[in-house]
């Protein structure tokens, strides 16, 4: 893997836990030997992100599992990029297959990401193709327009703050990961097309992340591929062993 791309795991809570369970998931981390070759960055419910900040070791960053489009207003129900940034949170998770389905389109997700990085968030930058995609064989044709809206969206100093997250929707909270070679066969795809979009600089030194089922058993072998840069982790990261998928490498 290129040197430019230090290692990054991300774990995603989704729609989990109390605040006593949240508490525990933060003294579960607290007390994880990290190798510090790995970028970490923890994304609790919004209403657990102020705890869950105050609580947590410096060296693991806090991120929100999304944000609104745009700044303060009467937008009841959402949650600004302005409000996170000034909690201290650093990362969001932008444009999940679990959101998308709601009806967000490639160009709003892109345009939601490029308000966060105006705002100072890094984005963690999603897509992923459906089951029928895979299976005919047209995963690019999905995942390419995804990829190209964010590139349409952002400038080059604003990929210094991307990172993608490529989550095939079958592999999701399904126990199906992706094989070690379906996974590298389209983050090479996906890097190739950055460089077409994007240019040949960001395309090597922007981070591809792996999602969709990633644990403990599944890490090192996926890790091992040239283009898999580290992992957004939904279930395994509320269990003790988003250790190993932090540490597969060591
Ligand atoms: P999973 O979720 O690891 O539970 O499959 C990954 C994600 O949705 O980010």
């Amino acid at each position: 893997r290129a040197e430019a791309r230090k290692f990054f795991v991300g774990g995603n809570w989704k729609c989990n836990g109390s605040v006593s369970q949240t508490e525990e998931l933060v003294s579960m981390l607290n007390q994880f030997s990290l190798t510090q070759e790995t970028e970490v960055v923890v994304c609790p419910s919004q209403v657990h992100l102020q705890g869950v900040k105050a609580g947590l070791r410096t060296d693991v960053a806090v991120g929100a599992q999304d944000c609104w489009v745009q700044g303060n207003g009467a937008f009841t129900g959402e949650t600004s990029a302005d409000m996170l940034t000034d909690m201290g949170v650093s990362w969001a998770i932008i444009g999940h297959s679990e959101r998308r389905e709601k009806g967000e389109s490639d160009v709003e997700v892109a345009k939601k990401a490029k308000y966060a990085l105006d705002k100072g968030l890094s984005v963690m930058a999603c897509c992923g193709e459906p089951l029928e995609n895979r299976e005919a064989g047209t995963t690019n044709d999905f995942v390419f327009p995804q990829i190209k809206a964010y590139a349409d969206a952002f400038t080059k100093e604003d990929w210094k703050k991307v990172v993608i997250a490529y989550e095939p929707i079958w592999a999701i909270g399904t126990g199906l990961t992706a094989t070690p070679e379906q996974a590298q066969e389209t983050h090479a795809a996906i890097r190739q097309y950055l460089g077409e979009v994007a240019g040949a600089d960001v395309a090597a030194e922007t981070r591809i992340l792996y999602g969709g089922s990633a644990s403990g058993k599944t890490a090192p072998g996926l890790s091992a591929k040239e283009d898999i840069d580290g992992f957004l982790v939904g279930g395994a990261s509320l269990k003790p062993e988003f250790a190993d998928i932090i540490n597969c490498q060591t």
